[in-house]
């Protein structure tokens, strides 16, 4: 059943694709509802050529911010008023703030990686293995050198991504990055601390690709982290936690993200076992 809109209510949402279900809808109105916040988290499908008009539109509706999904993260930063730290970093925003009136665009996806991973290991000269080079990547890398990760190595299929988020790594941040071209089973270094998953492999509905790396080059002091929020046990998951390792899911990121949206929209901390559970009933568990 849609709910009807009333005019005192606050108004979020997010700029992108239609979805049938969008679970960070779903994730966002059970918080809302649980702190009885009288807000809203609408999905809005947003075609490229009207991003401006629906900027201006959300300003002139009153929103309190949105965020962006693909395609818009990038080109939605020419209709802000400002960016945070990382997201000018990775000049890619997918939560925008209104902050007295002014609307800043912040990248909230490696901030909730952190988050998540913050809680099971010290981030303070750790050296990482980053599959991925892509937005998810880009997010986590900025962040996790931010927050003090000395050592990232980049494992990409495109050399030309993978170049890419290595030169922004070392021009942006205090870290070390390099690249290694993913080619057959990618083994992972020995004295590695965090292996993380930031491709798209193992999301639904190919649930059984798999992540070419050698599974007896895991060691249980190793952290292992997926973004893939569907299915929240993929193989790589079930893989790391064979071999011993303390392992992040993508629900974590996925909701550590909502929290600092939710923190900086509304200004509440809201509670995350009542935005995994929401979560894991769109997803399985
Ligand atoms: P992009 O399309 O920007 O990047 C995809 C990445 O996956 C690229 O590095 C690509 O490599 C790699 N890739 C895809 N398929 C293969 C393959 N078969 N073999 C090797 N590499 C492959 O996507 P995003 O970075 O935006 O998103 C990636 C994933 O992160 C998505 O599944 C998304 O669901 C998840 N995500 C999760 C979030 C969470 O909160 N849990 C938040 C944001 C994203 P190449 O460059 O060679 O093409």
């Amino acid at each position: 059943m849609v709910e009807e809109l009333n005019f005192k209510q606050e108004l979020v949402g997010v700029f992108g694709k239609p979805v049938a279900e969008n679970p960070t809808q779903v994730m966002v109105e059970a918080a809302f509802h649980h702190h009885q916040l009288d807000w809203r988290y609408l999905t809005l499908e947003v075609d490229p050529a009207d991003l401006g008009d629906a900027v201006r539109g959300a300003r002139a509706m009153g929103f309190r911010g949105f965020n962006c999904t693909i395609p818009h993260k990038v080109a939605v930063i020419e209709h802000l008023d400002g960016l945070g730290e990382s997201a000018s970093t990775m000049g890619a925003v997918n939560c925008v703030v209104n902050r007295d009136g002014q609307f800043i665009g912040e990248n909230t996806d490696g901030k909730g990686f952190v988050v998540a991973l913050k809680d099971i290991i010290d981030l303070s000269n750790k050296s990482f293995v980053l599959f991925g080079a892509g937005g998810a990547a880009r997010a986590i890398g900025v962040e996790v050198a931010l927050a003090g990760a000395t050592s990232i190595t980049i494992v990409n299929r495109s050399e030309k991504r993978g170049r890419e988020l290595v030169e922004l790594l070392n021009a942006g941040t205090s870290a070390r990055a390099d690249y290694v071209k993913w080619e057959g089973e990618f083994s992972i270094p020995e004295g590695t601390d965090v292996v993380v998953n930031a491709t798209s492999i193992g999301l639904f509905p190919d649930i059984d690709a798999v992540l070419a790396f050698d599974i007896d080059s895991l060691s249980p002091e190793m952290v292992v982290a997926d973004v893939i929020p569907n299915p929240p046990r993929t193989r790589f998951v079930r893989d790391a936690e064979t071999a011993g390792c303390k392992v992040i899911d993508g629900l974590g990121m996925l909701v550590n993200q909502g929290i600092i949206g939710i923190e900086y929209w509304t200004g509440v901390t809201p509670d995350p076992m009542v935005m995994r559970a929401a979560l894991e009933k769109v997803f399985g568990n």
